[in-house]
């Protein structure tokens, strides 16, 4: 039988980075088996319905580079795969757990359904639905739930827990036994005709002949009401895996509250896709021991559910930035001028031509963690500093040192200005003076950058080119006198 996997989230609006982490186990689920991954999207929530959350979802997974076979837009024997279309189906199904009696009508009112919770709470009793005691067709006869139905009552359909205990095993975690005493009536079908996640969960996913369930652990609770539709309409199993929570680093669940949890946050940020999936792939599972970078056609060879962890994953921000630092200087130079091109713009700095770019890019790549920290750290690459970092200042500037910059200005006009001539000449000019080069690399750092760090000097200033050295050390004399 040929692995067929799904990714069904609800539209919330932005992918979570804990649905792209289910997602991308499903996929290279899918991928390792030869199988296939479908994408389904679970709208039957309707006070949940964000408007462009199906395209979102969709652009987002397209960004990371995971793409699926079957899903909305594209072919499929088993569509449509947007559930809120599949509206008949589920109907469908809940009659005919009616007729088999795994399922019963109930017509209490949200109130009725309140007073309920009340009294079961006041004595100190589960508030799952009393289910003896209250307007439904297990306590009604047939001749009144008929009045009810013809007079258009709205009612709810229920699923019939039996008795006994649920036990199924999971990937991950093993075997699961769960006592059905702990087990809602669950609401299947609600009165407006729209499926509950339980009961269209449950039919798509057999309808849809998926194979393994890999979702996340919030899912867990909710296993034993699927074994147990399952059972009801006789039909075969997939097989499940629940993957751990993901965890801030006080090991509290992944929340909003202690930084960014949508994928969006990421990109726009300037992570690179590769360092997402690579970071996002170890959140619960490595394939060996230490190594950290993988591709992802590596991830794919290796995946294996049964090597993923079953404690939580802690969500670690810094390995995710020592990992983007890590693409960053492993990527194409072409890519990089491109990104650095898009913050320029939006930061409205302008740069000389496109080679130029090429060139602060080849200074900084191995510096930086992200595109955007160039212009951060060196503003200098594209304006004349506009201040001195003061402390820098008063160590490597006083007046007796204007008669050696002067001298050095004239030494700085040579025709080739390439880092290795300015180097020999410059320290010829420093034999000649009997003094240390560092002694002119700070001053020449301080006057051209303004910062007390950087990249080489040398290789700086030909990047700057001649006359914009010149007119700087010029501007700082200037300045200072
Ligand atoms: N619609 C559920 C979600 O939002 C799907 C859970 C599952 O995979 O069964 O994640």
């Amino acid at each position: 039988m040929s692995v067929r996997v799904r990714f069904a989230p609800s539209p919330t609006g932005y992918l979570h980075i804990g649905g792209l982490r289910t997602a991308l186990y499903n996929y290279l689920f899918a991928r390792h088996n030869n199988g296939k991954f479908i994408l389904r999207i679970e709208d039957t929530d309707r006070s949940r319905y964000v408007e462009g959350a199906i395209e979102n979802l969709i652009n987002s997974l397209k960004w990371v580079g995971i793409d699926f076979d079957e899903g909305p837009g594209k072919d499929g024997m088993f569509g449509p795969y947007i559930q809120s279309e599949r509206l008949d189906i589920y109907k469908h199904y809940a009659n005919i757990l009616l007729e088999s009696g795994w399922a019963y009508r109930a017509f209490d009112t949200p109130e009725e359904i309140e007073e309920m919770r009340k009294r079961l709470s006041e004595a100190k009793l589960d508030s799952k639905y009393d289910r003896m005691n209250m307007k439904n067709e297990l306590t009604m006869s047939q001749r009144d739930v008929n009045e009810l139905i013809n007079k258009g009552t709205p009612y709810v359909i229920r699923l019939k827990i039996p008795e006994g205990e649920i036990k199924f095993y999971d990937i991950i975690r093993g075997e699961v036994i769960v006592s059905c005493k702990e087990i809602d009536d669950q609401v299947l079908l609600k009165s407006d005709a729209y499926p509950t996640y339980h009961l269209a969960n449950v039919v798509d996913d057999h309808l849809m002949k998926i194979t393994h369930v890999i979702r996340g652990e919030e899912w867990l609770p909710s296993t034993p009401k699927h074994i147990i539709l399952y059972d009801a309409f006789k039909w075969e199993k997939p097989e499940f895996a629940h993957l751990p929570l993901l965890l801030n680093k006080d090991k509290s669940k992944l929340s909003k509250r202690q930084g960014d949890v949508a994928l969006e946050d990421y990109i726009q940020k300037g992570y690179f896709k590769e360092a997402i999936i690579n970071f996002v792939a170890l959140l619960g599972w490595n394939p060996s021991g230490d190594r950290e970078i993988y591709s992802l056609q590596e991830l794919i060879d290796s995946f294996d559910l049964r090597k993923v962890n079953k404690s939580g994953a802690v969500f670690d921000i810094q390995k995710l930035d020592w990992m983007n630092g890590y693409y960053l200087r492993h990527s194409d130079d072409r890519i990089l001028v491109e990104k650095l091109k898009d913050v320029l713009e939006r930061i409205s700095l302008s740069y000389p031509n496109e080679d130029y770019l090429y060139k602060v890019i080849h200074l900084f790549k191995d510096r930086v963690s992200f595109i955007h920290q160039i212009p951060e750290i060196a503003d200098y690459m594209f304006n004349k500093p506009a201040e001195y970092e003061k402390e820098y200042l008063e160590k490597h500037w006083d007046r007796s040192k204007l008669p050696l910059i002067l001298n050095l200005l004239e030494k700085l006009k040579i025709s080739d200005f390439t880092h290795d001539n300015l180097q020999n000449n410059v320290k010829a000019f420093c034999e000649e003076k009997n003094i240390k080069l560092k002694e002119i690399i700070h001053p020449l750092r301080l006057m051209i950058t303004g910062k007390s760090s950087g990249a080489g000097m040398f290789e700086t200033m030909e990047v700057l080119g001649k006359e914009e050295c010149i007119e700087r050390i010029v501007k700082f004399i200037n300045s200072i006198e």
